[in-house]
């Protein structure tokens, strides 16, 4: 597996400031202020940006072409629908006859069925059968290849649900290589671009129980800290005039 960054927005810092301040000033003068901070302050827009209202993280895109993964993967990830952008290898026109494939199980039934399924698959091609029709017998774990383009809110929501011990093995190493990647051209990422408890501080799946980080820190387990706040927060809305209707 591997993932390359291909493109991305080079004076993201820039744009998200200007996104968060458009609302009050006028460009010209919010481009020569944001030109001339300090890093310090700098620092603190990003800190609000991260905190706060999460559009202005729209006008940052990355585009990452993902190769050697199988197709079982690209079908989860093109599951999400939202600020992101896919062009993949299409499996009607490449011919697959000498396809490679992850293997997971290591199990030796394993290997057979994908020979069994390669000889199949190239005798239907010399029997003049389309690429596009003999290709429904190629397996899931078919190694793919797909370009995406991901703007950071979108990455956000994909690292919260794919860097989480929850989901899928291959999901969870791509995620990681992808998070790596986006680091190195901007490290300021970093706290958007974590599983949802370390970001959040709470687990967004209760029925999840065989995860190492809740094992080992157990007020994720409990909900605990998240329970207490919320409830909190709860009674406070209540008590306060938005929660009951307004006469008539
Ligand atoms: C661990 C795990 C297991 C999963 N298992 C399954 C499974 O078994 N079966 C399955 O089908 N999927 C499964 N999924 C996929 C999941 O249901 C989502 O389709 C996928 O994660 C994309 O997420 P999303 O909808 O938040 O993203 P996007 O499609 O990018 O949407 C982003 C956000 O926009 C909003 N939004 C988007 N579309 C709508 C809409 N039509 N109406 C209202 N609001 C909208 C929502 O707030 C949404 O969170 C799984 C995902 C994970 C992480």
């Amino acid at each position: 597996m591997k993932v390359d960054l291909i493109n991305y927005t080079e004076n993201a810092v820039e744009l998200l400031i200007l996104a968060k301040r458009t609302r009050r000033l006028d460009i010209k003068n919010t481009m020569d202020e944001i030109s001339n901070m300090s890093d310090e302050d700098r620092n603190k827009e990003l800190d609000y940006i991260f905190n706060t209202i999460s559009g202005p993280w729209e006008f940052v895109d990355y585009t990452f072409l993902i190769s050697g993964v199988t197709r079982a993967f690209t079908h989860e990830l093109v599951r999400q629908r939202v600020g992101v952008s896919f062009a993949q290898e299409s499996m009607r026109i490449a011919n697959k006859e000498d396809f490679e494939y992850l293997d997971e199980t290591n199990h030796p039934f394993y290997r057979t069925e994908m020979s069994n399924i390669q000889k199949t698959y190239s005798e239907l091609i010399s029997e003049g059968v389309p690429i596009q029709d003999a290709r429904g017998i190629l397996p899931t774990n078919i190694l793919t290849k797909i370009l995406m383009k991901i703007n950071l809110r979108a990455l956000n929501n994909m690292m919260n649900v794919r860097l989480c011990t929850r989901a899928a093995g291959e999901y969870q190493r791509v995620a990681r290589e992808i998070r790596r990647a986006v680091l190195d051209v901007h490290p300021w990422a970093d706290p958007v671009l974590l599983p949802f408890c370390v970001q959040n501080h709470r687990c967004r799946y209760p029925n999840h129980k065989d995860c190492p980080i809740k094992r080992k820190h157990s007020w994720l387990a409990s909900d605990g800290i998240a329970l207490s706040v919320k409830t909190e927060a709860r009674e406070t809305w209540e008590q306060s005039c938005c929660a009951s209707p307004q006469p008539k």
